[in-house]
């Protein structure tokens, strides 16, 4: 890492989105490190919290409006913004301007931010950010930083990820707000939406092939051809580069994404083995695909932050499956 300086765990620290997937195993990790003041912020009322802790101030509010943004950032020093109108690739191709209005969150939490003088202000951003051009066949070659211009992102939550970035970065050099910005790409696990239309291919998958293990029909609808690629990154990994990125001195969007390239075929290949059954593959052709392939350069973050995710997808994979399995049954 950049640098590894002493965690203060006194520290005042904000969580928005944190009764979401992401941010709640940040909540949950930043207590097992000792961080005594979290304000964990979420839109949604906390019994549809993925997680919940004791002992941190939890609180319900919508962030796309100023005020709530205020109150929220009231006494914080360091902030984690993964508050997000988001979901997989079916609910963002159908939502995109429920996906843009995003840009109200963001903004609003960092004009709170600049008023309350925060020192470090974090942004969820994706992969969804980089050109399109550059994912339009499944051999893809991995995506590095630079590949998010010229600008052709993934139209509605790309773009709106994309003007995140931005306007953190010039927060950053204009009032002196340290912006951190992870490009995250496909994070899944356990403890996240695996169901409802915003979940994403592998708790989608996973959902699936567990439901057919349960009622002993095998058959599973695949969206596309299952030949488009992508690269997994398991939550642990996620979280890891999340707070690696946010205590290092580096201040430019940074991929936090597996290397590990899979078809949605091999995905489902792997669901086979880790459920012990065989599955017959019915191909949506007319479902949201999203690109043709995907995955991540890991050169600036190991470069950055001397480290890279480590979980194997088959490993992580089996973590979610038994997850998602316990939920469905
Ligand atoms: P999530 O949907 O589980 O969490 C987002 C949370 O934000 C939800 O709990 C939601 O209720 C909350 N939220 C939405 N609107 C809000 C509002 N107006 N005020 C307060 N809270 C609001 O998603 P996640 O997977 O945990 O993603 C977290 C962040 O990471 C998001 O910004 C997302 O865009 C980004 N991201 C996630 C992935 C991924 O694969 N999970 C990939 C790229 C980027």
């Amino acid at each position: 890492m950049t640098s590894n300086r002493e965690l203060d765990t006194s520290s005042p620290v904000l969580v928005t989105g944190a009764g979401g997937f992401i941010g709640g195993w940040l909540v949950r990790s930043l207590r097992q490190q000792g961080f005594s003041d979290i304000r964990a912020v979420d839109i949604k009322p906390q019994t549809q919290w993925h997680q919940v802790f004791d002992g941190v101030e939890n609180v319900t509010a919508d962030l796309q409006l100023l005020e709530n943004c205020r109150s929220a950032m009231r006494g914080r020093k360091h902030v984690f913004n993964l508050a997000a109108d988001m979901g997989g690739m079916g609910f963002i191709e159908q939502n995109k301007a429920l996906c843009m209005l995003s840009v109200l969150i963001n903004t609003h939490l960092l004009e709170a931010a600049r008023e309350e003088s925060v020192e470090r202000f974090f942004f969820a951003s994706s992969a969804c950010v980089y050109n399109a051009s550059k994912q339009d066949v499944t051999d893809v070659i991995p995506l590095r930083e630079e590949d998010a211009y010229p600008a052709m992102p993934e139209d509605g939550y790309g773009w709106e990820k994309l003007f995140g970035e931005r306007i953190v970065r010039h927060f950053d050099e204009d009032f002196g707000i340290q912006g951190r910005v992870a490009r995250y790409h496909n994070v899944y696990g356990p403890h996240g939406t695996w169901d409802g239309g915003r979940e994403k291919a592998p708790a989608a998958l996973a959902r699936k092939v567990a439901l057919a293990k349960l009622t002993g029909n095998h058959s599973i609808q695949i969206w596309g051809d299952g030949e488009q690629t992508r690269s997994f990154t398991y939550i642990d990994d996620a979280i890891f580069g999340t707070e690696a990125l946010f205590w290092s001195d580096f201040n430019q969007p940074l991929n936090v994404g597996s290397e590990e390239m899979v078809s949605i075929n091999q995905m489902v290949d792997m669901l086979e083995e880790i459920s012990g059954i065989k599955l017959t593959r019915e191909y949506q052709l007319d479902a949201p695909k999203g690109v043709r392939g995907r995955n991540s350069d890991n050169s600036l973050t190991r470069q950055e932050l001397n480290w890279s995710p480590t979980t194997p997808l088959k490993e992580g994979l089996r973590e979610t499956f038994d997850w998602i399995s316990r939920q469905v049954c």
